[in-house]
């Protein structure tokens, strides 16, 4: 099997795979890890996934929402809610991970193309300037938000993207324990803005979905706005992130996983857990395909059912509600502020899982069924109604 990309979720594929069939991971940088495009923040079941403890920076039970009037509501939590990952470190330790169960890398090693035979898929790939035509059964696209795989194998576009600019500012917040996150659109329109604090330094990025201005346009005046336009920058980052998965995510010995297969939440744009998810779902695929030496489109159809069964319903919901807040203008987000700034609600959004946002819109949308006025079809449909 070859996976293209090296990033996490190539890794993790390749890790549950090597010990199955020979197992080659091309990888177009020379360095695993770089450049980082995240702020790190996952749950602390994906540390646990992956066996990352040791890349943990810090460690978030709570949170402040900040509405465009200047309002803000806490979420505090009892325990650990998420953790701030060192990514390039995180992203190391899977490659790690992958190499002890056998798998190969080729570091700097470009996928150009593939082509199908009667039993297998030539893929051309280059190193420097020399191009190489490497054999395989099955071909695993985890090659991020670009994905030339999935273009390659006919796989469609995501059906949304935004765009992200971040930066680590060299000042420790005095408290550690909550993320803020910044909704409005002169701020960060169609996502939104955040500071995470990560010990002796801070992360501060955001957001924007398309047909705005570029993220950067954005990221001085949020700098300004939360006191810290003037510290020291200590690195800078953008990239993008896809939204909404296309219809297939698979075809004849090709399968798409991770941002490749756009199966980042929506509501957040998280994508490690269910890019991790989703690599196990391939991996359990591309050992029964081996198994029965069948890597026709049928088989690797069990891929798509795997992960639409574990998480398609949260990204399905999560796309629902981002299509709603898309919608909202400042002032009616400063109306759901309002709204759902009462202990009852308060207490339901506390108990949230960052992996699964979406499933308490029932018992919010239950507590509060004023919010259904916003969009009474879609906001309806999660009631199951
Ligand atoms: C600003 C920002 C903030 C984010 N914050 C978070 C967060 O806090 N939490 C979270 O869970 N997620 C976050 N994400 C999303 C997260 O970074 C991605 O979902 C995650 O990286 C997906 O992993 P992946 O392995 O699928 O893809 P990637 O990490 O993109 O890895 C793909 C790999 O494929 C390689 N590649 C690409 N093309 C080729 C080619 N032709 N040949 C060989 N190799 C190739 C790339 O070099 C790369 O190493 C954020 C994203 C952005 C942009």
């Amino acid at each position: 099997m070859i996976v293209v990309g090296g990033g996490p979720v190539g890794s993790s594929v390749a890790s549950l795979v090597a010990g199955f069939m020979r197992t080659l991971v091309l990888e177009e940088h020379a360095e695993i890890g770089a450049p980082v495009q995240c702020a790190g923040l996952v749950s602390p079941r994906v540390v646990a996934m992956t066996g990352t403890d040791d890349t943990v920076l810090n460690r978030i039970s709570g949170g402040v929402v900040h509405f465009p009037n200047g309002v803000s509501i806490e979420l505090n939590g009892k325990e650990p809610k998420a953790v701030v990952v060192d990514r390039r470190a995180f992203d190391f330790k899977c490659y790690e991970k992958a190499l002890d169960s056998g798998a190969e890398f080729i570091l700097g090693a470009k996928y150009c193309s593939f082509s199908k035979n009667a039993d297998s898929v030539s893929i051309e790939s280059r190193v420097e300037k020399n191009t190489r035509i490497l054999h395989a059964k099955l071909l695993v696209g985890a090659d991020g938000y670009k994905s030339c795989v999935g273009r390659d194998a006919g796989i469609g576009k995501p059906r949304d993207s935004v765009r992200g600019i971040q930066v680590d500012i060299d000042r420790r917040l005095d408290d550690q324990n909550r993320v803020h996150v910044y909704l409005g659109l002169k701020l960060a329109p169609g996502f939104f803005a955040w500071v995470i604090p990560c010990g002796h330094f801070t992360r501060v990025g955001l957001c924007v979905s398309t047909g705005h201005d570029a993220p950067s346009r954005y990221l001085p005046p949020f700098l300004e706005k939360v006191g810290l336009a003037d510290a020291e920058r200590l690195n800078s980052i953008s990239g993008i992130i896809p939204i909404g998965p296309p219809s297939s995510t698979y075809a004849d010995r090709v399968m798409v996983v991770g941002d490749a297969a756009a199966q980042a939440k929506p509501l957040s744009g998280g994508g490690l857990y269910t890019g991790m998810v989703a690599s196990q779902c391939a991996a359990r695929t591309a050992i029964e395909a081996y198994e029965a030496n069948d890597f026709s489109i049928r088989m690797l159809s069990k891929y798509q059912e795997r992960w639409k069964s574990e998480i398609g319903k949260e990204l399905d919901k999560g796309y629902r509600i981002r299509k709603v807040f898309l919608r909202l203008n400042d002032n009616k987000i400063n109306d759901i502020g309002r709204m759902i700034d009462r202990q009852d609600v308060l207490d339901i959004l506390s108990q949230g899982d960052i992996d699964y946002p979406s499933m308490l819109a029932p018992s919010i949308l239950r507590c509060l069924p004023s919010l259904l006025k916003f969009s009474p079809q879609i906001l309806g449909s999660l009631l199951g109604r």
